[in-house]
């Protein structure tokens, strides 16, 4: 069977499943931002890999030994999130929020750009680079500011407390906890849905990646829509290889015509 046959066969096929089902929620990763122009990271020619290594400099322990090469290392990263807006995938979840099928989204991105979507339930299980934490007061900053003057001037921010500390982004760097509600909420909306829509992530990053196999256990489909073979292709009901901002417009404008 042709390459396009056998796509157009899983399209149609996802396409059957999405309409029966009532409960559909996305687990997204940094696949899905990748045509908003932001690299994931093991995508094999992302521009993240090249001069280090995110799992050493985005690590907590990483951080703590030298945040500067952290800062370093996000400030790029920082930038292009400022700037990206949502792309055709991530309007198509909104949409099939709009016409009811999706309940929410659990996110493994950082960049908001579900949220600037439109979409109103959105788990972000790794943080978010708009928000930035004092490590030594635990004073709470909305960093949007923050993070155009660090964009442009490449200076670290700090508090206005005593001690003059780093403000930490929000986000959840390697070796840090999942934040505790979020989980339990992630964890609710994968045992509560019959459909579970994977996009654009390697599934290589626990424990985010264990929800998958919470959700499949508690009896939903899997479909994978992701431009590289996961270790989860097995286990889904559909695997959809190829560009989510192609490939989810058009099961949702199919769903949306069937509807
Ligand atoms: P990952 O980099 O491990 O995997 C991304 C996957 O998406 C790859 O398998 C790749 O083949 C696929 N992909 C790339 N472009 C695609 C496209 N257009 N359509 C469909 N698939 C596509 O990403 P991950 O699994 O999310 O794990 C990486 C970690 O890095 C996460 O914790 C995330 O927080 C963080 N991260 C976030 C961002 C962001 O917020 N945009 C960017 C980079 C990394």
């Amino acid at each position: 069977m042709s390459v396009l046959i056998e796509e157009a066969e899983s399209i149609n096929h996802a396409v059957r499943l999405i309409k029966a089902a009532s409960h559909v929620v996305a687990f997204t990763g940094a696949g899905i931002s990748t045509p908003s122009g932001i690299p994931d990271f093991r995508s094999p020619d992302s521009g993240m890999w090249k001069q280090v290594d995110p799992f050493r400099v985005a690590s907590i322990a990483g951080f703590r030994r030298d945040p500067s090469a952290f800062f370093r290392w996000v400030r790029p990263l920082a930038k292009l999130s400022l700037l990206a807006k949502p792309n055709e995938a991530h309007d198509a979840l909104f949409k099939l929020e709009q016409i009811g099928k999706l309940k929410s989204i659990i996110t493994q991105n950082i960049d908001t750009l579900h949220t600037k979507a439109g979409n109103r339930v959105v788990h972000e299980l790794h943080g978010q680079i708009h928000e930035a934490t004092c490590i030594s007061c635990y004073k709470h900053f909305s960093a949007e500011k923050l993070i155009e003057t660090f964009v442009e001037t490449g200076e670290i921010p700090r508090c206005d407390c005593e001690r003059k500390s780093i403000l930490k982004p929000n986000v959840i760097l390697f070796g840090e906890q999942l934040p505790f509600k979020t989980l339990q909420a992630a964890k609710k909306a994968v045992r509560a849905c019959d459909i579970l829509l994977v996009i654009g992530s390697s599934l290589e990053v626990a424990p985010a990646s264990d929800l998958p196999l919470l959700a499949r256990r508690n009896g939903a489909r899997i479909i994978i829509v992701n431009e590289s073979a996961t270790d989860y292709d097995r286990m889904a009901d559909i695997v959809l290889k190829g560009d989510a901002a192609k490939l989810l417009p058009t099961i949702v404008q199919q769903v949306e015509n069937a509807i």
